[in-house]
């Protein structure tokens, strides 16, 4: 029982009315859906995982000044956000070919790109967020220019970072989804980095195996998918060794005890 407004639910993630005006509460699920919700499941522990690698990742961002969302983690599966205008475009960035690219492009999975790719796909999901062209969004106003080469930016900017952050580790970010949304000020607006980054949106190859670490285990079936996002936060330091399953056995305690 919630004694909070829910203002959405989506596939992954409930979103709350937060404690002060201009603010959501992000929470986020164990569910997981893939091909355009055709396949749905659980990931056990997932929303906890997911939650404190999306904060790891935006307070990293916010260090090197991407403007974001992210305000502070409440609990295990719960963030506080700016409530944004969310603009209706998925960016998708790849450094290696993966997913629908190599289905599109017959391209071989894996094949490094000459160069970062980004693209654009219209957030909607009865029509399975169709692959659109900067003019598709110039037409039907869903961004105007000065954002998109904004967005653009920044997203390049994000994936150099990112890149970075995960080869530390180990990791080889094949591509990944981004969200981005207005903030208002009087008749200006100001984009924000939002939704979450987690390996839900993101494709995480092992640099050594090309074991993949994402949801791809689930896309596919190929199982180990709890192991695969609690590989991810352990070497991101958040999980220190050996306590990813005290952290889930931690919350099932709390909610056997109603808490
Ligand atoms: N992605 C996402 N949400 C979507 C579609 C894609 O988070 O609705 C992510 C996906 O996890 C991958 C990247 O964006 O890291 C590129 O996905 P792709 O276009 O290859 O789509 P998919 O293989 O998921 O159909």
């Amino acid at each position: 029982m919630s004694r909070r407004r829910q203002i959405y639910e989506g596939k992954a993630k409930i979103l709350y009315e937060g404690p002060e005006p201009g603010t959501i509460i992000q929470y986020f699920k164990d569910d997981a859906t893939a091909f355009n919700n055709q396949k749905k499941g659980t990931i056990n522990g997932k929303g906890v995982l997911n939650n404190r690698i999306s904060e790891h990742i935006f307070t990293r961002l916010g260090h090197i000044g991407v403007p974001h969302h992210f305000i502070r983690r409440l609990n295990m599966r719960e963030q506080l956000v700016r409530q944004v205008e969310i603009v209706p475009i998925e960016i998708v960035v790849r450094n290696v070919a993966a997913g629908s690219l190599t289905k599109r492009l017959g391209v071989e999975e894996g094949t490094p790109l000459p160069r970062t790719l980004i693209e654009y796909c219209y957030k909607d999901d009865a029509l399975g967020d169709p692959l659109i062209a900067e003019e598709h969004i110039a037409c039907f106003g869903w961004a105007s220019q000065d954002e998109m080469n904004e967005i653009a930016d920044m997203a390049i900017r994000v994936n150099d970072f990112m890149c970075g952050l995960f080869a530390g580790i180990n990791i080889r970010l094949i591509d990944f989804k981004l969200e981005f949304g207005r903030i208002w000020d009087g008749d200006y607006s100001r984009l924000l980095l939002a939704d979450e980054i987690s390996p839900d949106g993101c494709r995480l190859w092992d640099m050594e195996s090309d074991e993949k670490l994402d949801k791809d285990r689930f896309r596919r079936d190929m199982g180990g998918e709890v192991e695969a996002y609690q590989e991810v936060a352990r070497r991101l330091g958040l999980l220190p060794e050996g306590t990813a399953n005290e952290v889930l056995d931690l919350e099932q305690h709390r909610k056997k005890r109603g808490k």
